[in-house]
């Protein structure tokens, strides 16, 4: 059993941090948040996911895990501190640092033992030498710099930094910490291998252990793929859709060959959140910072920036104006499972629809309270927004209908309600989730990707 302490309780902090618990670590969650602490402490999460809350309160009772504010009492005497502060993206595509840093310059301040510090954040590769070396350079407890041989202020202290890059995706983040395919740990001594081998042995899962730079490039490489491999197939739906092909048969087609795989072959209107637009923008802007131009992953984003409008600039052909005219969204959120909007394609065309005058009657089973922080009910630019409790009430009466979120409530919309519901049945749908055949057999206009 380690002392864990986790600075950044969001996805990636309080589900590991929680996860650590769950498996017998002491653990102590830290957050600039006060709030964010307080709710956590009264067994309540911050964040929508599955199975969350549960393990939260299970391992607070237990005594395992604990939330704060105050970071020295947390940092002081943990055997590793896990970060898992966000690194945004910035103006320029690079990662903001400045978090990482933060908390890099807390824990120098602050430890009194021989520690481990783990970095989780998705970060440039050579980040992590760069966090070892400001933690030296703030440590007032060590005046001999790396080797961690000073004497300083009378004391000797060993800090190494290891790469932890995380892969949980949010709506499944707990199942995917506790069955995680593999765990990568990029490490630069024995020291810090074994403890993290340690750490993460009651897990039960694969670990690839390998140099910090490859870690870090690990966790990029992995997310540009798959962020590739979705905007090929929206490359290939569109042009599907010009020549009469069907993606959704054509990715059928495609699974069975085991190089290609089955997963993340579904068409359309792109990616989005937290991760695969910021790391592919990152990776993009670190090739250039060294003379490189990484022109698959520049492709990957091009099509991704022209698919997250697609239906819309569709719509906008088919009918004259949206001004005046009810439209249903369907999920907010940038896919299912989370009520994260970070990225998500609702917030790209709403703002579209809301200046050509449309009445916008949105619903979403989770993200309605947080899209509605950002687009307050009522009357906005030229149109208007309500936030429903219910499909029917969104459909009931609408001129179009557009899905961004395939929740399964969603899915389960069959083509007659639609029709019954709507005033005019046309409806574009970004997540091809209902069937071609037979939304036109119930006499409704469907326009999807691809197909
Ligand atoms: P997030 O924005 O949800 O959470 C970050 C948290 O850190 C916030 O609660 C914030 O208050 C807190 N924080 C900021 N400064 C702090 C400090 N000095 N001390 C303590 N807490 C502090 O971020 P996230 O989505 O969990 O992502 C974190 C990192 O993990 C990013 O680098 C991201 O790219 C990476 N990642 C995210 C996911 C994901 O699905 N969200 C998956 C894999 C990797």
């Amino acid at each position: 059993m380690y002392k864990i302490a986790v600075a950044g309780t969001g996805y990636v902090g309080l589900v590991a941090g929680v996860c650590f618990a769950e498996i017998g670590h002491q653990v102590t969650c830290v957050d600039i948040d006060e709030n964010k602490v307080q709710l956590m402490k009264s067994g309540v999460s911050p964040i929508y996911e599955a199975e969350l809350e549960n393990l939260m309160q299970k391992n607070y009772k237990a005594g395992r895990i604990d939330y704060t504010t105050d970071y020295v009492e947390a940092y002081k005497n943990a055997d590793a501190i896990f970060i898992g502060v966000g690194t945004p993206e910035q103006p320029d595509g690079s990662a903001n640092l400045s978090y990482i840093a933060t908390v890099a310059r807390q824990i120098a301040e602050t430890i009194e033992k021989d520690c481990l510090v783990v970095v989780k954040s998705t970060v440039p590769v050579g980040t992590n030498d760069k966090v070892e070396q400001f933690i030296y350079d703030f440590l007032p407890h060590n005046a001999d710099g790396l080797t961690g041989n000073g004497s300083g202020m009378g004391k000797s202290i060993r800090v190494e930094v290891a790469s932890n890059p995380e892969f949980l995706a949010q709506g499944t983040a707990v199942k995917d910490t506790l069955q995680a395919a593999r765990i990568i740990i990029g490490t630069e001594s024995e020291w810090a291998e074994d403890m993290l081998k340690q750490i993460y042995e009651p897990f039960n899962i694969p670990i690839v252990s390998v140099r910090r730079r490859s870690a870090e490039m690990i966790k990029y490489a992995s997310n540009d793929f798959l962020a590739l491999k979705i905007s090929y197939m929206n490359d290939i739906a569109n042009l599907c859709e010009l020549v009469g092909a069907d993606i959704q048969d054509v990715a059928r087609g495609m699974s069975y060959d085991e190089r290609i795989g089955s997963k993340f072959l579904n068409a359309g209107i792109g990616y989005g959140g937290s991760c695969f637009p910021k790391d592919t923008k990152a990776l993009d802007y670190l090739a250039r910072q060294y003379g490189y131009e990484l022109k698959t992953v520049k492709a990957a984003i091009d099509v991704n920036t022209n698919q997250k409008t697609i239906l819309y600039k569709k719509a906008s052909k088919r009918l004259i104006t949206f001004n005046g005219l009810k439209v249903a969204v369907l999920g907010l959120t940038f896919k299912p499972g989370t009520d994260d909007l970070r990225e998500a394609a609702s917030l790209e065309n709403i703002p579209l629809l809301l200046e050509q005058g449309a009445e916008i009657y949105a619903y979403d089973p989770v993200g309605k309270d947080n899209f509605a922080r950002k687009f307050h009910e009522g009357k906005l630019g030229n149109g208007s927004i309500r936030y429903v409790e219910s499909i029917e009430a969104a459909l009931d009466g609408a001129n179009v209908c557009f899905v961004f979120t395939e929740w399964n409530h969603i899915k389960a919309i069959t083509p007659k309600h639609f029709k019954q519901l709507m005033r005019t049945p046309l409806v574009y749908d970004g997540r091809n989730i209902y069937n071609v055949n037979d939304m036109k057999n119930a006499g409704i206009e469907y326009y999807s990707v691809g197909r």
